[in-house]
């Protein structure tokens, strides 16, 4: 594998390459480098490499024919190399990640450009580059620190540069997974103790250990991963459970106190069609109770005929899956009933709504989710024209808004879509 690096500053790259296991590389010819400055190819008496941009605005443009020439240069002073690349680091680019880094190692010769200034000239990006690459999400004021990001992270999974051809594969991003945490001596830090299993010699509690970690490390920090990783729903499930972090998470949907549309306080009638649906979502997510919250006794006597059909009555042999779905449906006369008959201690009620109301701490699905390894959650759904403001500021957290993208702002979801 060949670097070469296109840059008005060559001498940047010097002591990042000389350092550590890509020195170590370098040094040993398993990875070729060379900067390539270009100020050489300026025409003036400045050096200049750029110039004003066309329809005005902020920051130098560099010069498509300086970039030209010098991507000439090095291609006619790379001979026979089959496989090559040309890469612009660029914050408009493709977040680089392990697997990028992964198959970039495969090509024989990269050639970077760093960008300074406002960037490159688009003509010279169309006509000779082949992919954009970015490191993150921010702005660094040239390409020559993402250049070294990015030649670090291939250079990993190139042969010869770690001691241990393994060890690239086996970190965090593997599988769609971070790394377990890793202890090493003493066994007594402060006080706190290496994880027993670590120190027990059985190398499959060992194992399984690791993995699970992973799982749960995954789950709470970056559970985005997971769509990446194979893991089934049961391997997923099983960490959990091992380690405590089953999740637990009731729903409640309150029929009193709400709002009418007049903004009165009211009760709304238990709907058919919301049991049936909220139950087979909540039975679908795993969710442990579904509890429809009415004090009205003919509320409660209409859920209580609709659940005795389909759980006992006629229903179960017209269809047994409804029975199913059912199960865990339940009715509560208030919040702290239900509360009480799930009789989870030191859990959370979670609003949701699409009113803004002060007093909860307002949180986002994603920090939810992290919540939700750690502690149990009751989501508390209002119906009618939504959950009164005294019942929502009595909750812990308000989870925002869904939004919808209806170019005209229409966001009205009936309970069950938000459910
Ligand atoms: N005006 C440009 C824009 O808004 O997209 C940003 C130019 S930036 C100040 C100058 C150069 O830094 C870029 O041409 C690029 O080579 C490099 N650069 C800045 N941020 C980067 C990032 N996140 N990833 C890769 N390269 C980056």
């Amino acid at each position: 594998m060949r670097f070469d690096v296109m840059t008005v500053f060559p001498k940047l790259f010097g002591s990042p390459l000389e350092f550590g296991l890509v020195g170590q590389a370098v040094k040993a010819g398993d990875i070729g480098f060379k900067a390539w400055d270009l100020r050489s190819a300026a025409k003036d008496a400045h050096k200049s490499v750029d110039d004003k941009p066309f329809g005005g605005g902020d920051g130098m443009v560099m010069l498509p024919e300086i970039l030209a020439e010098t991507l000439d240069k090095i291609k006619k002073d790379s001979g026979e190399i089959k496989k090559s690349k040309v890469i612009y680091l660029s914050p408009q680019g493709a977040l680089l990640t392990q697997k990028t880094a992964q198959e970039l190692a495969l090509i024989d010769q990269l050639i970077l450009i760093c960008g300074r200034y406002g960037g490159i000239d688009e003509r010279f990006i169309e006509k000779y580059v082949d992919e954009e690459i970015s490191i993150g999400d921010y702005i660094v004021t040239g390409g020559e620190l993402p250049a070294l990001v990015m030649m670090d992270a291939v250079s990993r999974f190139i042969p010869g540069t770690l001691g241990n051809e393994k060890s690239a594969l086996e970190e965090t991003f593997k599988d769609g997974l971070l790394e377990e945490p890793l202890y090493t001596k003493p066994r007594n830090f402060e006080g706190m103790e290496v994880p027993e299993v670590l120190t027990s010699g059985h190398h499959q509690k060992i194992t399984e250990w690791k993995q699970n970690q992973k799982i749960v490390r995954t789950l709470e920090k970056r559970p985005d991963l997971f769509k990446t990783s194979n893991l089934s729903r049961t391997e997923i499930l099983k960490a959990q459970k091992e380690l405590n972090l089953t999740k637990r998470v009731a729903v409640g949907l309150v029929h009193y106190p709400v709002y009418n549309k007049s903004g009165d306080i009211v009760a709304t009638n238990v709907t058919n069609l919301d049991i049936h649906d909220i139950a087979r979502a909540c039975r679908t997510f795993g969710i442990d109770s579904f509890y429809i919250i009415t004090p009205m006794e003919e509320q409660l006597a209409f859920v209580g005929r609709v659940l005795e059909h389909w759980q006992s009555g006629r229903g179960t042999q017209y269809n047994h899956l409804r029975k199913d779905a059912l199960v865990n449906t339940k009715t509560a006369v208030s919040l702290e009933a239900a509360l009480e008959d799930w009789g989870v201690g030191d859990s959370k009620v979670v609003t949701t709504s699409a009113r803004d109301v002060t007093g909860p701490t307002h949180i986002n699905p994603d920090d939810l989710r992290k919540i939700a390894l750690k502690m149990p959650l009751f989501l508390m759904f209002g119906t009618g024209w939504g959950l009164e403001n005294a019942v929502v500021r009595k909750s812990d957290y308000l989870m925002d808004p869904i939004r919808g993208r209806a170019a005209d702002g229409f966001n009205h979801l009936s309970v069950r879509s938000a459910v």
